[in-house]
């Protein structure tokens, strides 16, 4: 993790670092202080899977001791606190929840756990993969990213008197990712291969609303509860591991944010897999689904007034330029080529 400085010592103006530092500099103006806690999912490629996978498992987990006890204490040494390892769905997938830290540390705490999960599998003779899609129809890699925000000091997802105890604020802020959720997609989830995964039933919340512990809402609401030791927060389940965690961060701040600033509005919650409902009923709901396209994807966050705001024109530019290069790339290509490689383009 570093800030990019041009030759002369100046910032570099596409620097993602610093882009997260300024979202962050502008909430504390308004005496807002947020912190983002990240989980982080990978597939593990290089030896066979040997027997059957038992997703979410303990024989899962022993089976990969040797790998998932040297991680945990390199991660000691490293000083990245772990709070949570799991087998997760896919065969090979695991799972590290990292504690919650104040926005940037918790952006370079990503870099970290990367570089300390990619060395670690290397020394064991695997790799891991951070792709969205490690494997041509198996379960996708998340890289979903939790915060929570305080005003003046006091939470503003409990305590108050919105849904959930939400304060305004807190119902604001989410108001205001949900409404400009499309146009940010390019930061969330723009890879070739991110709108595989954003397929519904797939846990990767592919349908713009928010619900309570809802895995297929974008936007999925953590209550206060014994079960959430460091409080209620969100989940923006969308991002994915070839999203810059900066950039995420800095937009699921920017817009949570502005939804504060403009007391947006917060739509009714859907508690129930969107995919259930009828196309009729979701029209009535307001719910759609997250874009796929890349095309649109980009074309979204180049015409947004509001990416501007929050990014900046030089880092739009940089990233339009390259998710142009990228889809002119992929868009030739089968999926199970794509899948083969961007197998490691994020390790
Ligand atoms: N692997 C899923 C994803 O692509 C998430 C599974 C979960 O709910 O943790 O986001
Ligand atoms: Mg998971």
């Amino acid at each position: 993790p570093a800030t990019l400085h041009e030759q002369d010592g100046a910032t570099a103006a596409v620097c993602t670092r610093s882009a997260l530092t300024a979202v962050v500099a502008r909430l504390a103006a308004d005496g807002l202080e947020a912190r983002v806690g990240h989980e982080i999912e990978f597939t593990l490629f290089g030896d066979a899977c040997n027997g059957a996978w038992s997703a979410y498992g303990l024989g899962a987990v022993l089976r990969r001791e040797d790998f998932l006890k040297d991680l945990l204490r390199n991660a000691e040494r490293a000083q990245l606190h772990i709070e949570q390892v799991h087998a997760e769905y896919g065969p090979e997938q695991f799972e590290i929840s990292i504690a919650p830290a104040t926005p940037v540390q918790a952006a370079d705490l990503v870099i970290l756990a990367r570089i300390l999960i990619s060395r670690t599998a290397r020394a064991h003779g695997l790799a891991a993969s951070f792709s969205p899609i490690p494997t041509v129809g198996g379960a996708g890699n998340g890289a979903h990213q939790h915060f929570s925000l305080n005003s003046g000091g006091r939470p503003v997802f409990s305590g108050g008197g919105q849904e959930y105890g939400m304060t305004d604020k807190g119902s604001s802020a989410l108001g205001g990712i949900l409404s400009h959720l499309t146009e940010f997609t390019a930061v969330f989830a723009s890879s070739p291969l991110s709108g595989v995964r954003l397929r519904p039933d797939n846990w990767s919340g592919a349908y713009v609303c928010w619900g309570l512990e809802n895995r297929e809402a974008a936007l999925r609401f953590c209550a206060e509860s014994p079960s959430n030791p460091h409080g209620a927060n969100a989940e923006v389940k969308i991002v994915d591991p070839s999203a810059n965690p900066y950039l995420a961060t800095a937009a699921i701040l920017g817009l949570s944010h502005i939804g504060i600033g403009n007391a947006s509005p917060l739509p009714p919650e859907i508690v129930v897999n969107p995919s259930t409902l009828t196309e009729a009923e979701r029209d009535e709901r307001g719910v759609t689904r997250v874009p796929t396209d890349l095309r649109e994807i980009v074309q979204k966050f180049n015409s947004s007034s509001v990416a501007k705001e929050i990014f900046g024109e030089s880092i739009i530019e940089a990233m339009v330029s390259v998710k142009g290069v990228e889809r002119e790339t992929f868009s030739q290509m089968d999926e199970a080529t794509t899948v083969e490689r961007l197998r490691y383009t994020w390790s």
